[in-house]
């Protein structure tokens, strides 16, 4: 049972972008390790490792920008339904 490397994240400690983010294969939970602080994160619930996900780097857009574009979405079909020329 190996640990699965997810990618890397922004590390909170430090800022570096190279901090690296794993599965544990014996919790199922993820873990930031950073070589350039040392510093190591587990997360131990699934919030916390929603929270250590959301420091990927190039990760699925963050749930603020989502729910902008939501709401843009919602907004534009409306409009063109309610105008009949566009
Ligand atoms: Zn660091």
């Amino acid at each position: 049972m190996a640990n699965e490397f997810i990618g890397f994240a922004k590390c909170p400690t430090c800022e570096s972008d190279k901090a690296k983010l794993s599965l544990s294969a014996k919790t199922q939970l993820a873990y930031l390790t950073c070589s350039a602080c040392s510093a190591q994160i587990f997360a131990r619930s699934g919030r916390s490792d929603e929270g250590l996900r959301k420091l990927l780097i190039g990760a699925p857009p963050a749930d603020k920008k989502t729910d902008e574009k939501k709401e843009t979405a919602d907004v534009a079909p409306a409009k063109d339904s309610w105008d009949p020329y566009a």
